[in-house]
């Protein structure tokens, strides 16, 4: 427990369960003394993430469709009218079609390569547009990529090149917004197991080959994760903007596997 972000408000983005990296964040976040505030997506999540928000104090547990502009309108008039400001939001939201995070990218359909890149990246845009009105005193956003944004990943297809336009995003937003004190920053986490990641075919041969060749020999947590965010949405990273940390046991500096590393 620590204060190193009491005072202030947050907006939590993607908690789908208690293995959500969203999860590793708020509790973090909470732990340091920030007041949360959550959204779900639809009625089949509410059940999951009330009681997770409520372990967390609280109050503000809101639906968000972040297809639908409307449904993000009404986050962001309720977070003004309960709140005021905002000092910071957390966006740990993607989705794709499972039958396109396998086999050949080359063979990504129009209609699931739009729907990637409106949920995955366009989104994160949508809701900084919203957020910057409630940050007339600076913020801070964060949002959620993957090393598939930088380098060919099995399986990762259409979601790594929505992650590549997201980083750039990260980039432009970070332009955009700095006059005000605005900070856009991404945390390019190491795979992690959770509902998302189950997408994705041979997840497990991914999670073992990183804890084998990265620096560290281990995969991550989203401890890990939380306690990085820590950083970008707390005042310590003041100086920080347009910026992706690799939270991934260093293995995005690899150049060839360990040698040490067992056959998989
Ligand atoms: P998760 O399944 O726990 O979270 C994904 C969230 O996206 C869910 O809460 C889901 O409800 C939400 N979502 C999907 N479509 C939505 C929509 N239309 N509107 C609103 N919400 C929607 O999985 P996670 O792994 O914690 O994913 C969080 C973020 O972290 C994602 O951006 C993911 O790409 C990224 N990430 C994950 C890993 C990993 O290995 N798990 C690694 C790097 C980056």
């Amino acid at each position: 427990k620590g204060n190193l972000l009491a005072g202030k408000r947050g907006l939590i983005m993607g908690l789908a369960n208690n293995r959500s990296i969203a999860w590793g964040i708020a509790r973090a976040a909470a732990d340091q003394g920030a007041e949360l505030a959550f959204t779900y997506q639809g009625d089949a999540l509410k059940k999951r993430v009330e009681p997770l928000a409520k372990e967390l104090g609280s109050k503000v547990v809101l639906p968000c469709d972040v297809s639908d502009a409307a449904s993000m309108d009404a986050v962001f008039a309720e977070l003004e009218r309960v709140w005021g400001k905002l000092d910071f939001f957390v966006h740990a939201i993607a989705f794709s079609d499972k039958a396109e995070l396998d086999g050949r990218y080359v063979d990504t359909t129009e209609k699931n390569f739009s729907q990637t890149m409106l949920i995955s990246c366009y989104s994160f845009t949508a809701l900084a547009a919203r957020a910057e009105k409630l940050m007339s005193d600076g913020g801070s956003m964060l949002t959620l990529t993957y090393y598939g944004a930088e380098k060919v990943m099995p399986h990762y297809n259409v979601m790594g090149v929505a992650k590549a336009a997201l980083e750039a995003s990260v980039r432009y937003l970070a332009a955009d917004l700095g006059k005000t004190g605005i900070r856009v920053n991404a945390i390019s986490a190491g795979p992690i197991k959770t509902l998302a990641a189950s997408g994705i075919a041979d997840f497990r041969y991914i999670l073992r080959w990183n804890e084998y060749n990265s620096p560290l020999r281990r995969t991550v947590s989203i401890e890990d994760v939380g306690g990085s965010a820590l950083y970008l949405l707390s005042d310590l990273s003041g100086g920080v903007t347009g910026e992706v940390l690799h939270v991934d046991s260093g293995y995005h500096v690899q150049g060839m596997k360990n040698e040490d590393a067992p056959d998989i």
